[in-house]
């Protein structure tokens, strides 16, 4: 039987696409926000503009995500609606991109033969050319585009189209895929192994950001502190590309997602210490707290590693904000080694932590050992959740009365009568102010009332 996904009558989706717009659904990480705004750039070159939501857009581009089940069966789900309105509106172009689409480009095309094409992860460039040739009526010759490859391994670095709009703050990806193979990961297949962009393309993308008003830039890898090895120029450490990127007139802030514990070395706390647009801020995944644990994550480092590496942090920048990732229920953990990762939360005592439960991938080596029940992988994610909350909470209760510098993003999306922005160290906080006035400068706030989420101040 085939898989297609069938019209069945009366489910039709009530849809409105307008000529000659467009709209990029996007799940996962920074990375994928980032590719899609790449996305957004170059149909926004063909003459399109974006439409609200895909239901009213003529081109839909979908930037998928595979670190985790529950994005995937999402992006699968809306494909074959997507497919279903297809039957109905063949001057709809569909496009699926992203990990997913890297990973499973033949299973999306089988199953939903009106997909226009499927690109992988390195072939964002593309797009222009497929979707002019989908609107020129091919659209259902559709097509996949897989990046160069050497064997499995995506080798390719891709294009980007510098011509970004004017934003307060953007990402700007240094560094494409990774190398250290963690049990847990598909990333190294989706995205292939580590490439380092030259230095110079990255200053030269990061100073036409500046000439468009951006101030905060966010540098991007998968294990961004690994930047630098192997460029033709010769090693540049990611220590010294912070440097470089600091001397760019107008860039004010610096931020960069995620470094890789092994890699966090004393010449990056020095730089983040000593040049003042760093910000005092490291969201560095500890994942799991047990020395056990890691080695099956096969994670690189010990506890006692990451210790140093949050002690040295800590004794150079007292008031350096940490944020950290965890994963309960990887595949044999044990009581004794979730008691480690809580002991560990205690210790380390991060300012935030993002916490999720494991998600077997299809094709790591940890979706081949013994998994852990269900129901005991959500009852340690509820623990661990509550556990950090009242870190958090204590913690935030600390820092009343303390004065931060912020840079004004405008409107809290929540509370759009109070302005917003993050402090160097990552807290947020709602103060009020005049949003013509404020947006886009850097203000002192002083903390008045601390929340799970951050803080309520005034600007002094
Ligand atoms: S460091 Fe590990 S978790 Fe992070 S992208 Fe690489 S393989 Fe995945």
């Amino acid at each position: 039987m085939s898989n297609v996904t069938l019209l069945k009558s009366g489910s039709r989706p009530k849809i409105n696409p307008k000529k000659g717009t467009y709209f990029v659904q996007t799940w996962g990480c920074q990375m994928n926000e980032e590719d899609s705004e790449q996305m957004s750039l170059y149909l926004q070159d063909l003459g399109l503009k974006p439409a609200q939501s895909w239901r009213e857009a003529q081109v839909i581009l979908l930037n998928t995500c595979s670190v985790r089940r529950k994005p995937e069966d999402k992006a699968f789900s809306l494909i074959g609606e997507l497919n279903v309105v297809k039957q109905k509106h063949p001057e709809v172009v569909i496009g699926v991109a992203g990990c997913m689409a890297q990973l499973r480009a033949k299973e999306i095309k089988q199953k939903n033969p009106l997909v226009d094409f499927v690109i992988g992860t390195a072939q964002i460039s593309q797009i222009p050319g497929l979707v002019e040739e989908a609107l020129q009526g091919r659209r259902f010759q559709s097509r996949l585009e897989l990046p160069e490859r050497k064997g499995k391994i995506v080798t390719s670095i891709p294009q980007r189209n510098l011509e970004r709009t004017g934003k307060l703050k953007a990402y700007v990806p240094i560094q494409y895929g990774c190398d250290k193979f963690c049990s847990f990961c598909i990333v190294p297949t989706t995205r292939g192994r580590e490439r380092s962009r030259p230095t110079d393309h990255i200053i030269a993308e990061v100073r036409r950001l500046a000439e468009l008003g951006t101030k905060e830039v966010t540098l991007l890898g998968q294990t961004v502190n690994s930047y630098g090895k192997n460029l033709a120029e010769g090693n540049v450490p990611f220590s010294q590309l912070l440097q470089l990127i600091s001397g760019i007139p107008g860039i004010e802030r610096i931020r960069y997602t995620s470094p890789y514990p092994r890699d966090f070395r004393t010449d990056l706390i020095e730089v983040i210490r000593d040049v003042p647009q760093v910000m005092e801020h490291c969201h560095m995944p500890l994942q799991g707290g047990n020395d056990n644990l890691l080695k099956r994550m096969k994670r690189l480092y010990t506890v006692e590693s990451f210790a140093k590496i949050v002690d040295e942090l800590r004794e150079k920048m007292p008031d350096v904000g940490l944020t950290t990732d965890i994963i309960v229920g990887f595949p044999g953990e044990s009581e004794e080694e979730f008691e480690g990762t809580l002991a560990c939360m205690q210790r380390f005592q991060f300012d935030n932590a993002y916490t999720f439960r494991y998600s077997p991938r299809p094709g790591t080596p940890a979706a081949e050992m013994e998994q852990v029940p269900t129901q005991v992988g959500k009852d340690r994610l509820n623990k661990l959740i509550a556990f950090q909350k009242e870190i958090t909470v204590a913690k935030n209760e600390s820092c009343v009365g303390k004065t931060y510098e912020i840079l004004v993003d405008g409107p809290a999306p929540k509370h759009p009568e109070m302005l917003q922005g993050l402090s160097r160290c990552f807290r947020l906080i709602h103060f009020p102010g005049e949003v013509d006035k404020y947006r886009g400068e850097i203000v002192n706030v002083k903390t008045i009332e601390s929340h799970p989420w951050g803080f309520t101040g005034k600007i002094i």
